[in-house]
């Protein structure tokens, strides 16, 4: 795909990508912006355009050969620094990065859903019970995830790449 055409209309509405296995920290952190990312060792050469093909996903690649195998729309990351790559992202897709923050599974990119505090007290260490107040679960591989101070980080990383 050339950067002149609109890569934002793709999918038709909300853009879902399909990230080759160079991209596992650009994946994680698209995940981090609630975007749907699939991202596995599978994902090269043709596996992924068989996959981004299934399910009509935007490839996310850094493999100069791949538009050689007449892949459906990519965009090619020119970085090897995921902020660079976040922000070339967001640039080339017109994507709203604090729309829908930590919403997404950062292991399986399934979408979080609320649990009740009463729900997880078996589930969580007793420090975490007592000092969080709102958790997420994912439904699929069953994490639970709390705000805590890795939201804070991660809001502070994308902060210092301009992301936020
Ligand atoms: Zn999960």
């Amino acid at each position: 795909m050339s950067k002149s055409e609109p890569v934002g209309t793709v999918a038709g509405g909300e853009i879902k990508f399909a990230a080759d296995r160079m991209l596992g920290r650009l994946a994680k952190w698209l995940r981090v912006l609630g975007c749907d990312v699939i991202y596995g060792h599978h994902l090269s050469g043709y596996g992924l355009i068989r996959a981004a093909r299934a399910e009509a996903r935007l490839i996310l690649t850094r493999d100069r050969h791949l538009k050689q195998k007449q892949p459906p729309p990519f965009i090619f990351i020119h970085s090897d620094h995921y902020g660079d790559q976040l922000q070339q992202v967001i640039r080339e897709c017109g994507l709203k990065p604090s729309g829908q923050l930590f919403s997404r599974c950062l292991e399986c990119n399934a979408v979080l859903q609320t649990r009740n505090k009463e729900t997880v007290q078996k589930l969580v260490p007793p420090y975490v019970y007592a000092s969080q107040q709102s958790f997420s679960w994912c439904p699929v591989c069953q994490r639970i995830y709390w705000p805590a101070t890795h939201h804070e980080k991660m809001l502070a990383a994308l902060r210092k790449i301009a992301i936020l």
